[in-house]
This record gives C-alpha cells, sequence and structure tokens, in this order.
C-alpha cells in the first residue's frame, strides 16, 4: 500500500512537494487554510510577484514544469537603477541572456502548481486550517471556514504552512524547537503601475519600446535611496507591482510617518518623482494595501522524529532581498522528495537528513538577503554608479 503524507499549506512550496510525492508513488493529501484559488480567485496576502532564479527553476525542471511556467514568465536581465534626478542604467545579471532572472506572478504559479499536483493524484482538501496536532496519537486537527473541526489520521505531517505555521507552533508547544524570530525593523507595502495604455502617453517612453509597458520591461528595477527603497517588478500583462520599502517605527520617513496616501503623497513626489506619476491609483493602492512585515526565522529543530516536518518558509522564513524565499523553499522539495523516495519508511532519518543538508544552505541565503537590503537600497545609490557603469568599473 502507497505511504501517506499530509501536508499543511497548499502555496508554492507545498504544490510543488504534493506533486513530487505523488509522481513517487505517495498516497498525498494536503489541507490548505483558504479557498481553492482555481474557483475563488486567488487571496493574496504576500507579494504578488516574485523573481525566480536559477536555484528554483532547477527545481521546476526536476518536476517537469519549467517550460509551462516561463511561459507565464518576464526575463529581468538586471537591475536598473533609477536615481533621484531620473537618470537610470541597467546592471546587468551576467554577460548575456544565459545569467537571467524571472518575474511570476503568485497567484498564476500556484493555481499551475496546484493543477500538477492534481493531476499526479494529490488530494487537496480547501478551505481547512490545521488547528491543532496530536504527534503521538498521529492525528491532525483542521477547522472549517464554518468552525466545524475534524480530526485526521495520519502517521506522517510535513508544514509547508508559511511563515507563521500553525504546524510549526503545535510541534513547538510538543517539544521546543529552539526558535528565534528576528524582525527586520522594516516593512512593504504594494503599488502599481498599470499599462501603458492605462497612462498618459506624455509618461511612458522608458520601455525601450515595449509598448505595452511603461518601463523597460525586462528589468527588475530599484529606487535606492539610502535607508528606504521602491523596486518594480513586470507582470506579464504590460503591468509592474511596485515594493516600497521603508523603516516600520520611528522618524521619518516611516510607516508611522506615513500612515496614508495624503501624508505619502509628497514623501513620494520628492523621492519618486519619476516613479509617482506612472502610479494612478495611489492614493486608492496606498490606502488599501497593508503593511507587511519582515523577518528571518531560526529554527534549531526542523522536525520531531519521523512523525512531522517543516518545510519552505515554516522552517526558514527570510527578508525578501535576494528574491530567494521561494527558490530556497523549491530546492527543499526536490531534496526531500528524493530522500523519502530512496527511505520511505524511516522517516526519522530522512527528517534528520533533510536538515543536515538544508539548514547550511538556508542559513547562508538568510544572511546574504540581509546583506543585500544594504546592497539594494545603499550601494547601488552611489550617486556616481552611472559614471562607473559606463567605465565598466560595475
Ligand atoms: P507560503 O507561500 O506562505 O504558503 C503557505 C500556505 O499555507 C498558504 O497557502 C497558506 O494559506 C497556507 N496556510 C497557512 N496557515 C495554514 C493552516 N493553519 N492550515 C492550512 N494551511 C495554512 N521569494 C522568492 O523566491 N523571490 C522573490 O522575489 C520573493 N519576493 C518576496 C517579496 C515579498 C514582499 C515577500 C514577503 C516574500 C517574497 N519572497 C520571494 C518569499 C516567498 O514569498 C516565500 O518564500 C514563499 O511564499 C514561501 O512559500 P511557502 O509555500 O513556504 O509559504
Amino acid at each position: 500500500m502507497a505511504q501517506q503524507i499530509t501536508l499543511i499549506g497548499g502555496g508554492l512550496v507545498g504544490a510543488l512537494l504534493a506533486q513530487q510525492l505523488a509522481g513517487r508513488g505517495f498516497k498525498v493529501d494536503v489541507f490548505e487554510k483558504r479557498p481553492d484559488p482555481r474557483v475563488a480567485g486567488f487571496v493574496g496576502g504576500r507579494s504578488i510577484n516574485l523573481a525566480l532564479a536559477e536555484r528554483g527553476l532547477q527545481a521546476l525542471r526536476k518536476a517537469g514544469l519549467a517550460d509551462d511556467v516561463l511561459q507565464r514568465a518576464v526575463m529581468m536581465r538586471g537591475r536598473m537603477v533609477h536615481t533621484r534626478d531620473g537618470r537610470s542604467g541597467l546592471l546587468r545579471y551576467g554577460v548575456d541572456d544565459s545569467e537571467v532572472i524571472w518575474s511570476v506572478s503568485r497567484g498564476a504559479l500556484n493555481m499551475l502548481l496546484l493543477d500538477a499536483a492534481e493531476a499526479a493524484g494529490v488530494r487537496f482538501h480547501f478551505g481547512q486550517s490545521l488547528t491543532g496536532a496530536d504527534f503521538d496519537g498521529g492525528r491532525i486537527q483542521l477547522t472549517d471556514e464554518h468552525d466545524q473541526t475534524r480530526d485526521f489520521d495520519t502517521p506522517v505531517v510535513i508544514g509547508a504552512d508559511g511563515a507563521g505555521s500553525a504546524l510549526r507552533a503545535a510541534m513547538n508547544a510538543h517539544t521546543p524547537l529552539g526558535e528565534r524570530v528576528e524582525p527586520l525593523g522594516h516593512a512593504y507595502k504594494e503599488l502599481e503601475i498599470p499599462p501603458a495604455g492605462g497612462l498618459s502617453a506624455a509618461l511612458v517612453g522608458q520601455s525601450g519600446g515595449h509598448d505595452q509597458f511603461a518601463l523597460e520591461p525586462h528589468a527588475l528595477h530599484i529606487w535606492p535611496r539610502g535607508g528606504y527603497m521602491c523596486i518594480a517588478l513586470p507582470n506579464t500583462e504590460g503591468s509592474f507591482t511596485v515594493t516600497l520599502f521603508l523603516p516600520a517605527h520611528g522618524p521619518h520617513p516611516s510607516f508611522d510617518t506615513l500612515p496614508d496616501a495624503a501624508a505619502a503623497r509628497g514623501f513620494f513626489g520628492d523621492e519618486f518623482p519619476d516613479l509617482l506619476p506612472l502610479i494612478p491609483d495611489f492614493a486608492a493602492d496606498y490606502d488599501s494595501h497593508p503593511v507587511g512585515t519582515l523577518s528571518t526565522l531560526y529554527l534549531q529543530r526542523w522536525h520531531l522524529g519521523g512523525r512531522a516536518l517543516l518545510v519552505g518558509d515554516a522552517a526558514h522564513a527570510i527578508v525578501p532581498f535576494h528574491g530567494q524565499g521561494m527558490n530556497c523553499g523549491f530546492e527543499d522539495t526536490v531534496v526531500l522528495a528524493a530522500l523519502l523516495a530512496e527511505a520511505p519508511d524511516d522517516t526519522a532519518e530522512v527528517f534528520a537528513e533533510f536538515q543536515r543538508i538544508r539548514q547550511p544552505n538556508s542559513d547562508a541565503i538568510a544572511a546574504m538577503a540581509l546583506e543585500n537590503y544594504v546592497e539594494m537600497r545603499d550601494s547601488v545609490a552611489d550617486p556616481h554608479f552611472l559614471a562607473k557603469r559606463e567605465l565598466g568599473l560595475l
């Protein structure tokens, strides 16, 4: 009989892991808190689009999904840096298009992965939140949107339920995991540049001949300003998702001192004068989109023997400045699926080996992501960077 594995969370990492485990003969059930996004529409929460890099792409190749994902992605050749005086220049990631990253929609990617997992035989249970776990009894507790609770028997449960993982909390209550959460102190808010058709012709002209886009589409745009910054990633239909990163609290400028669009408009006009006119719904976006917090999660233990394991953000949430959280989670899925396929009956050893292999990598990426925030908002703000670039020094 096929071995049963239960996953909590059908987000990016959960859906990809489920697809690979089902493809290797496991009987996989996934409990996801939200409704099915393919029916109810995607309910965001975190970033609208993400940078997919080689390590994530490699995992998608192994799962046979890379081509499908790339068809829905926009290539980004480098960082397009925008100075305060309105100049811009591209810092390429590599010498040619073999070294690029890709902008993908979180919702579209999640739905593609859910389809692929279902096609591989995974059973999804949407609208079901994990609300408790009896690890010794091999049972989890789930609660639906009507507050109806039920038990589900499972010998093995894997948490892919994100940075605020409920499974992690249940595991930690059973046996302390050595959890440490380090808040960054900076937070973010998302805004939107619509496709060029929605903007006046006078504002469009930086798209390098890509008429549908208001800016060059094949770049990750950065407006570095020292202690804070904006970035923008392209979407396939011609829009860009802009993210403002700013101190959460404290003296100006912070989200405390810029609580609403009325307060933020003047700041944007001064700091990002070329960007503000490209966001026609600035007031509505600023006032209706939440401020998201950012932290790094460190755990000493990712598993309870062979009964429960954490993967993706549930095990190692990081700040987003290397664009590697999802990519790192995708790598987790490949390693774990291969280990489990080799020794399906020895989950205790598999989970321990998984942590041994993956934790040094996730620790390294966590450190690089923190360093890259300083690099992105400070170093590339060097007023002489355009001149240095032209001289071939960058
Ligand atoms: P999540 O995506 O958080 O998914 C968790 C899933 O579990 C969700 O579907 C949720 O509904 C479900 N769930 C939660 N609780 C329960 C429960 N109790 N019961 C059942 N289900 C539950 N990464 C990149 O690689 N590139 C980027 O460019 C990038 N940009 C980012 C920008 C921002 C602003 C942020 C915040 C993050 C960014 N990341 C990026 C990181 C990336 O979003 C995460 O690493 C990735 O989403 C982790 O996937 P996951 O499946 O582990 O968790």
